[in-house]
């Protein structure tokens, strides 16, 4: 399970990669490195990350190039990309955010802006990762406590379940497909089987009591946590 938000940091400096290593880390992030594109593709092939950090200048394919491949592909369209550069000129921002970068950070830049730029990209596409509370109907769960209430009754869920509801609270009403969920709430779909998430799911139900019935299986598709669900099934 991720404790803290996967960075892949895709630059070719070892300097440069070691450095925005140490500094996610300071931040409260999980960096992983890769020199190039090929690199950058095994990780991805082997587990999500919550976000990638793409350098423009890469031996290789370029950073627009990787950039415009990964937002194409299904499985990582969704990701965050920041782009990386030493260029700052309008026309090469324009290229980065049309490649479908969402951000665009120009070296020399501020340990502080990047970890800032970083939040904020997470904060639009993944707001499950940002820390705080969030309420559906009369449940409720403080994210910073680690706390889940119904009614004001506080309910005790294992760590897999608070964080498969945390997901589900943050994207209610939607229907997640179970890999999916194995890509979002255990960050890799390669060796875990799809099954899985049931077997949590159904925990999470148990330890929901009443509340459960929020939880819809939506047959051939996966679930759903609605404010209005009103069937066990
Ligand atoms: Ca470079």
């Amino acid at each position: 399970m991720k404790q803290h938000p996967r960075i892949l940091v895709v630059e070719d400096e070892p300097a440069i990669a070691e450095l925005i290593a140490v500094n996610l880390r300071h931040g409260g992030f999980d960096p992983v490195l890769a020199e190039d594109g090929a690199a950058a593709q095994l990780v991805l092939n082997d587990s999500l990350p919550d976000a990638i950090l793409l350098d423009w200048m890469l031996p290789g394919q370029s950073g627009i190039a990787l950039a415009r491949r990964w937002r194409q592909a299904e499985r990582t369209k969704a990701i965050p990309i920041l782009m990386l550069t030493a260029r700052g000129d309008e026309v090469d921002r324009v290229a980065g955010l049309d490649a479908g970068a969402d951000d665009y950070i120009t070296k020399p830049f501020s340990t502080q802006e990047m970890l800032a730029r970083i939040r904020a990209v997470l904060r639009r596409r993944a707001p499950e990762l940002v820390k705080d509370a969030v309420s559906l109907g009369e449940l409720t769960l403080d994210a910073s406590t680690h706390r889940v209430s119904y009614k004001g009754q506080e309910l005790r869920l294992g760590p897999t379940e608070f964080k498969l509801l945390h997901y589900f609270m943050k994207h209610a009403e939607r229907v997640h497909s179970r890999s999916a969920l194995l890509d979002r709430v255990w960050g890799d779909q390669v060796y875990i089987e799809e099954r899985t998430v049931d077997v949590h799911v159904k925990r999470l139900r148990e330890s929901l009591g009443e509340a459960a019935r929020m939880i819809e299986t939506v047959r051939g598709a996966g679930y759903r946590l609605s404010a209005s669900g009103a069937q066990v099934v």
